[in-house]
């Protein structure tokens, strides 16, 4: 039986790091200061339209600020950016819409506070092209095309020769440029029978990521364990640091188990960022390493899975105790004698959400 993964499992992303020229960095910052703007002024709009239908109070949005898409992308960038403009915003609000919100959004840098971090979308060709042998990309920019050589980040492997990108996502974070390629995912559909190896994942702060598997049990890589070095004291440096930790455990966890293996993870909303800390991270270059061995990720619903009782089944209010990081459930007291890790508990948990939801058809 094949199984049903859901839209985050269609696609693996890998992320490049730029290495542009002094001219070419000035080439990026201005295509992205216009993209931007582009982006908010169309975004008043969107917002506009959006209350309007609703019968909301539009007095913030003033008249002159209504603009089209082709307007802007003409006026700050041109025409082929029409596209990646409308799509920028409607995602926007199209997230808004399913958190039942309705806000004016307002797009700018990564971390920035109440912000929408801004990446700009090449959603076709040829708009960018990237060519691994010469680790050069090619990105249509503000004043035309751009040459830019890229560096593949620590640990990460080149594609293979048959992938290619379907689409690529342009970002600052903290002053280096990083292009993300999308690529359809090979192991998106993937068989499950009920001798499939499955692994849960659950992640966290204090550990990495927690595995839990029938024939391995629970393990921890603790963000203790895998402290590095840090080079330099900025922000940079920080996040840059953050990623190469995400991408040693990520490794470890996938060389682990055999291919054809799948992984379960919480579908969690990514866009909120806690103390540079990002979902987004590890669970890309984590389905990335795992679609070179053949392995593939399915999402599953994250509601609860850490107060949920493994054994029977109900969802407690744990008084988690920040210091003992310990699962007691109040119904059937499991966790009262053993001592039972709270991150534990949740791969666990995952592990069994993934495994009903996989095989609800062949039980
Ligand atoms: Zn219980």
């Amino acid at each position: 039986m094949t199984i049903k993964t859901n839209k985050r499992a269609k696609y693996t992303y890998l992320t490049l790091q730029l290495l542009p020229t002094e001219k070419e960095r000035e080439a990026l910052q201005t295509t992205w200061n216009n993209y931007k703007e582009a982006c908010n002024t169309f975004s008043r709009t969107k917002y506009w339209k959006l209350a309007r239908e609703k019968h909301m109070d539009v007095s913030a949005c003033k008249k002159e600020y209504l603009k089209s898409a082709r307007a802007l992308a003409q006026r700050l960038l041109h025409g082929v950016y029409e596209i990646s403009i409308r799509h920028t915003v409607k995602m926007a609000y199209k997230r808004q819409e399913s958190d039942k919100k309705l806000a004016l959004i307002v797009f700018g840098e990564y971390d920035e506070k109440n912000i929408k971090h801004l990446t700009i979308p090449y959603l076709r060709k040829p708009t960018f092209n990237i060519d691994f042998a010469k680790k050069m990309c090619c990105l249509d920019l503000v004043d035309g095309f751009q040459h830019i050589a890229f560096t593949l980040l620590e640990g990460i492997p080149e594609p293979p020769a048959s992938w290619e990108a379907i689409e690529v996502y342009l970002q600052p974070i903290y002053g280096t440029w990083y292009l993300t390629l999308m690529f359809p995912n090979p192991t998106a559909n993937m068989d499950v029978s009920p001798d499939t190896n499955i692994v849960g994942i659950d992640r966290g702060e204090i550990n990495i990521a927690t595995t839990y598997s029938l024939d391995k049990g629970a393990k921890r890589y603790s963000a203790e364990d895998y402290s590095l070095p840090c080079e330099g004291g900025t922000k940079d440096d920080y996040h840059k640091n953050l990623f190469a930790k995400d991408v040693i455990v990520a490794k470890e966890i996938v060389e682990r188990e055999s291919p054809d293996t799948i992984f379960v993870l919480e579908d969690l909303h990514f866009n909120k960022l806690r103390k540079g800390w990002s979902y987004r991270n590890f669970s890309d270059a984590f389905i990335y390493l795992a679609a070179l061995r053949h392995q593939c990720v399915f999402f599953c619903d994250p509601r609860n899975t850490s107060r949920t009782c493994p054994k029977c089944g109900e969802v407690t209010n744990t008084k988690r105790n920040r210091d003992e990081h310990r699962f007691i459930c109040r119904s059937c007291g499991y966790g009262e004698k053993e001592i039972v890790n709270d991150d534990e508990n949740a791969a666990e948990n995952i592990y069994l959400r993934g495994r009903k939801e996989l095989l609800k058809d062949d039980v």
